[in-house]
């Protein structure tokens, strides 16, 4: 590694495979000393605001000579769903590009979206920090996720340096979702979390210091950023299972829990109405914890996603 710090910002296009518009803002730093390489990465969903703040806000005001080893970093790698203010889904083929991970370079616009991102940014790391929140309609209370994986030692110590009050595992077998960065890195011996704070397409503030505060949380814990590592606040927990809830039809959705507060197995949690406002859904809890996230829009479809439970949850030492 070259003994000279510096800075490198670039804009790269992307292939004409991906969305029409896709490029990549890249913020590349090598620091002083010898270290790991991180990948720091936010907007994979297009309205998570809080979070591309926090990474924007990071990198605008880093300095090289305090670092060791180096950064690749982007802080909106969804330009089109950014663009065009979707939640969720890339416009034109409506997949979740965080579902798509590694990605797929003869695939269809987003998963050669997501083969991109993951060759540009994730391949040839050390480590991946994935920030994310709430989308559009998405309320959650803050959480850093990890998969199962070879080396999910080292992913969930990342994820509890973050410092968010859930630290949230998913096994292969019991993971609601598969196809996620943090997922793809993990099984690629790359270990990375998902950082979740903010939500509902708010920019704001407590959740962008959150993101900040954790991003330099893990890079001291990695030795990459130097000074002490902050110590997180108590009254933590970590979740063992994250188990998300769907409608079985489509209607109007009232979440009757907010995050973040404790529910016991069998609680009511929501109701779906049809049309004339008449119960025709009763959302129980399947067991006891805590809603992680809450879907925050009425509007839903049969087999929308309503609510993720934190579930088997002990207090993390
Ligand atoms: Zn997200």
């Amino acid at each position: 590694m070259s003994a000279s710090p510096a800075v490198e910002r670039r804009v790269v296009p992307l292939s004409g495979g991906t969305p029409s518009g896709s490029e990549l803002v890249i913020t590349e730093a090598r620091g002083a000393t010898p270290g790991p390489r991180v990948a720091l990465m936010a907007g994979v969903h297009g309205c998570e605001y809080s979070s591309m703040a926090a990474l924007t806000r990071f990198l605008r005001d880093l300095d090289p000579e305090g670092l060791a080893g180096s950064l690749i970093c982007c802080p909106i790698v969804n330009q089109v769903s950014f663009r065009t203010r979707t939640p969720f889904v890339v416009p034109g083929d409506g997949k979740n590009l965080n579902r798509c991970f590694p990605g797929d370079p003869n695939g269809s616009p987003t998963e050669v979206l997501a083969h991109e991102i993951f060759d540009h940014l994730v391949r040839g790391a050390d480590y991946l920090i994935d920030m994310h929140a709430g989308d559009m309609v998405e309320a959650l209370a803050p959480f850093a996720l990890y998969e199962e994986a070879p080396v999910e030692d080292s992913s969930r110590q990342m994820a509890e340096a973050f410092g968010l009050p859930y630290v949230v595992r998913t096994g292969r077998s019991d993971a609601p979702i598969g196809g996620t960065a943090s997922g793809a890195a993990a099984s690629s011996g790359i270990p990375a979390i998902t950082a979740e704070a903010g939500g509902r397409g708010l920019l704001e503030e407590d959740a962008v210091s959150l993101h900040l505060a954790g991003l330099r949380s893990v890079l001291s814990h990695l030795g990459v950023l130097a000074g002490p590592r902050p110590t997180p606040a108590g009254g933590r927990w970590t979740v063992g299972r994250f188990v998300w809830l769907r409608s079985a039809v489509a209607g109007w959705w009232e979440a009757r829990v907010t995050t973040g507060q404790r529910v016991g197995e069998g609680d009511l949690l929501g109701v779906v109405l049809d049309a004339f406002g008449h119960e025709v859904e009763r959302i129980l809890s399947p067991e006891d914890g805590v809603p992680l996230f809450i879907t925050t829009s009425p509007a839903v479809t049969a087999d929308g996603l309503l609510l993720g439970l934190g579930a088997d949850m002990r207090p993390l030492a």
